[in-house]
């Protein structure tokens, strides 16, 4: 990586490191050198309560191999095969009110900065490095938090909306949470999860099956939201609950359909945010088929991450295949940024800088940093650009 920065500097091109480009922003889009990160594969150790593990392993893989040593990461997003550095690189969540993000994970980075030296990240730095946007350098190596492995039993319910997102209630009360909600009907889907001493599940003979049968009753939702009801009864043939360990049944398997975005609001003004949201829909006709996912977590301390110094209420929007979903983006972006929202990078969103500079007010340590790691903008590309500035 060092010589393919040092090449790539000699020749005056710009690099954009990538790994399993999953994010629908064009944060690793470049006309100049793009770095595949992927082949950086692997666990290098397993000590204690660190792992280090290559930047481009998959988050699949990592607690694969984790689970053999009876660790796993506190952190387990809806999707597995994202890289390490890519996961990183935009803050990738999971949901739960005490449950940081994997860029709150990392205890240490090794780096290929800007001019082609390897470093080693960490102290004060690590908090510019933690959803660092692929703007510092080129992650190798990165060390993170584990904690011992247990087995987590998810259940699922529908509710009254207006309960299960209120500050303090039901998502804030569990390991992991989460609320899918069509926002026209109100109808709302939960889910959450505690973990249990293995012996003690309910056995449901469905594992690593919630996320296929919860994402079917996402997708009806969406569809056809009368569907609601029988699909809710099918879900209740396998007990409402499924146990085993939380990234075999968390994780969701299926192929990539349509493009997402995702707002993080002040945890307090999620409930208002979405009613206004789903007023303004309704005024302007923009049809509001797809559920919302509603996740948690908390205040975070990356300079950059959306969830930076304040407990977080995440709301994910989702295009349906073969619809355009920029009219609800925009609108959903108009009106989340109204509430305190800050755009999810890997999600689309229209910021730039001038709003990046009035939600971050650690822009500036940010920047510092960026000038250190990488003064000649080697990392830069116009995204970044329209985002950060030169
Ligand atoms: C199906 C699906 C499910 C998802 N679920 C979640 C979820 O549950 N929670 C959530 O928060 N997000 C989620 N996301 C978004 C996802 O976490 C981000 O898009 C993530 O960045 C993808 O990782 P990647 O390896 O594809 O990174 P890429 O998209 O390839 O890159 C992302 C950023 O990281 C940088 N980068 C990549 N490799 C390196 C490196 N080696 N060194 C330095 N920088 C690097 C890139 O330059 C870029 O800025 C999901 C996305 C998809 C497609």
């Amino acid at each position: 990586m060092a010589a393919a920065v040092r090449r790539a500097a000699a020749r005056g091109l710009r690099i954009r490191p990538v790994g399993t480009g999953h994010s629908w922003s064009p944060l690793a889009v470049t006309g100049d050198v793009q770095l595949d990160c992927r082949a950086l594969t692997g666990v290098v150790t397993v000590a204690g309560d660190r792992v280090r593990v290559r930047a481009g392993a998959t988050l699949e893989s990592l607690y694969a191999e984790l689970a053999e040593h009876g660790r796993t990461l506190a952190v387990i997003p809806d999707a597995g095969g994202l890289t390490v550095a890519g996961a990183i690189g935009t803050g990738t969540h999971s949901s739960g009110a005490a449950t940081g993000s994997l860029s709150a994970q990392v205890t240490g980075a090794r780096m290929v900065d800007g001019t082609g030296s390897v470093r080693w990240v960490e102290g004060p730095d690590l908090d510019a490095v933690r959803t660092g946007l692929g703007a510092l350098g080129v992650l190798t190596e990165v060390e993170l938090r584990t904690v011992p492995m247990r087995l987590l039993q998810v259940h699922e319910d529908s509710g009254d909306p207006t309960e299960l997102l209120a500050d303090g209630g039901m998502l804030d009360a569990h390991a992991w949470t989460e609320v899918v909600l069509h926002l026209p009907s109100r109808e709302a889907l939960a889910r959450w999860g505690d973990p249990v001493e293995p012996g003690l599940e309910r056995e449901s003979g469905r594992r690593d099956l919630v996320r296929a049968a919860a994402a079917g009753s996402a997708e009806a939702l969406g569809r056809v939201v009368s569907r609601l009801t029988p699909t809710l009864r099918r879900t209740a043939r396998w007990g409402g609950s499924v146990t085993g360990p939380a990234y075999r049944v968390l994780i969701d398997r299926r192929p990539v359909r349509g493009e997402a975005a995702e707002w993080a609001l002040p945890r307090e003004r999620l409930g208002p945010a979405l009613r206004e949201l789903g007023a303004a829909a309704a005024a302007r006709r923009i049809e509001l088929r797809s559920p919302v996912l509603v996740r948690v977590g908390p205040a975070e301390t990356g300079w950059l991450h959306p969830a930076w110094g304040r407990a977080t209420a995440w709301v994910a929007l989702r295009g349906l295949r073969g619809a355009d979903p920029g009219p609800l983006f925009a609108l959903a972006g108009a009106v989340l940024t109204d509430a305190g929202g800050r755009p999810h990078w890997a999600g689309r969103h229209e910021w730039t800088l001038a709003e990046v500079a009035l939600a971050y007010p650690r822009l500036a340590d940010f920047q510092a940093a960026r000038d250190r790691f990488d003064p000649d903008r080697r990392f830069a590309c116009d995204h970044l650009d329209a985002l950060l500035g030169p």
